[in-house]
């Protein structure tokens, strides 16, 4: 039986979890996938050199909504999406992690009564002023089913009574360092590292840091002090907002970078200082001590074992866990690098059954 599956995406942490599960697709004659980008992320170093390098087929629709405030975004995207599914007629809809292009996916599909799927289901924050912990709330309080990435995902989605319609996947983000780690060649590293032995790889992007001037110089004043310099891929948008922050060449910043580059960027790395959720894992995964520049981590797997620390944008904080270089074992807790796999074979028996 022929199945349509229609996989909604819009930002770069979206094109990496989606590419392995789009490859997986790729491989089997009776799904079919249709790929819609909202158009959430645009520049070509956030969206289309993921495509390149991961091998993503190029998107069937492109939604094109651009920047704006959320309520505009998500609108637009909710409009344009439904317009898509009405023509597709999927039979189920995946949606991935916690956007805007996430919860516009979700809601315009259940609505149509298509199923629909989330990956990286059962994340929480427990800060609501996060918009990424509405999005999530409100995506798996509406999804089919929720693929969780982690049993401690899972416990959180049996706490919200959301037990029946969770499924432990592992991480989706798991499997595609594995495979992409395995593509690393030299022909990835980014030139900044020329001049470099020894470095952090840091990257800060959530509004609570970016557009908060006194979150920003504690960050930058503690880069600028660290004991080795810090490479730091920052989007232009992100650059403008450092107008009046001190720091010194301690701070090598660089335009944002495709998958492979990071992935280099990171094995070769000392230590991570990021507010990106990805990137937490990212480091956990590679074995590389990881400071978080936050007040909280969804991936509190990583925490143990001094692997990661919340040090939030306190610069004595910064300064004091740097140093800590004694390392507890890790756990297996993201799954065995397959989730892909696991979440295709889940969506075409569920729908054999229907
Ligand atoms: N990333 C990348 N290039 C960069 C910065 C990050 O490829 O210049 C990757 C990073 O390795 C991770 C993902 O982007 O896989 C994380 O995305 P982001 O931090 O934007 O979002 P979050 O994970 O916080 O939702």
């Amino acid at each position: 039986m022929n199945i349509k599956l229609a996989t909604i995406i819009g930002t770069r942490p979206q094109f990496i979890k989606a590419a392995t599960v789009s490859r997986l697709i790729k491989e089997i004659s009776s799904v079919t996938e249709v790929i819609i980008h909202t158009g959430q992320h645009y520049d070509d170093n956030m969206s289309e050199v993921f495509f390149k390098q991961l091998q993503i087929p190029q998107p069937h629709y492109n939604l094109e909504v651009g920047s704006g405030s959320h309520g505009q975004q998500t609108g637009l995207m909710l409009q344009r999406i439904e317009q898509v599914l009405i023509k597709e007629k999927p039979d189920w809809v995946l949606i991935y992690g916690d956007t805007n292009s996430t919860i516009a996916g979700a809601l315009a599909a259940v609505k149509l009564h298509i199923l629909t799927a989330h990956v990286e289901a059962g994340l929480r924050s427990f800060n609501r002023k996060m918009p990424e912990e509405i999005n999530r709330i409100a995506t798996d309080r509406v999804s089919d089913v929720l693929f969780a990435p982690t049993q401690n995902a899972m416990d959180l989605l049996q706490k919200e009574g959301l037990e029946q319609r969770a499924v432990f996947s592992g991480d989706v983000m798991y499997d595609s360092i594995l495979f992409y780690s395995e593509l690393l060649n030299e022909s990835h590293r980014p030139p900044v590292l020329d001049s470099l032995d020894a470095y952090y790889l840091a990257t800060i992007h959530r509004p609570e840091n970016t557009d908060n001037p006194q979150h920003l110089q504690s960050i930058f004043s503690a880069f600028s002090e660290l004991d080795l310099p810090v490479v730091l891929p920052l989007h232009p948008r992100t650059r403008n907002l450092l107008d009046g922050i001190r720091y010194n060449e301690n701070v090598k910043i660089i335009d944002p970078v495709g998958y492979l580059q990071m992935l280099y960027l990171l094995r070769h790395s000392f230590k991570v200082l990021t507010d990106s959720g990805g990137l937490q894992k990212e480091a956990y995964f590679m074995q590389k001590p990881c400071l978080t520049l936050r007040d909280q981590s969804e991936w509190v797997e990583t925490l143990e074992g001094n692997w990661n620390f919340i040090v939030a944008a306190n610069k004595d904080m910064i300064l004091e866990k740097i140093q800590i270089n004694e390392y507890g074992p890790q756990t297996l807790a993201f799954g065995n690098g397959r989730a892909a796999k696991k979440i295709v074979d889940h969506l075409t028996n569920k729908k054999r059954q229907i």
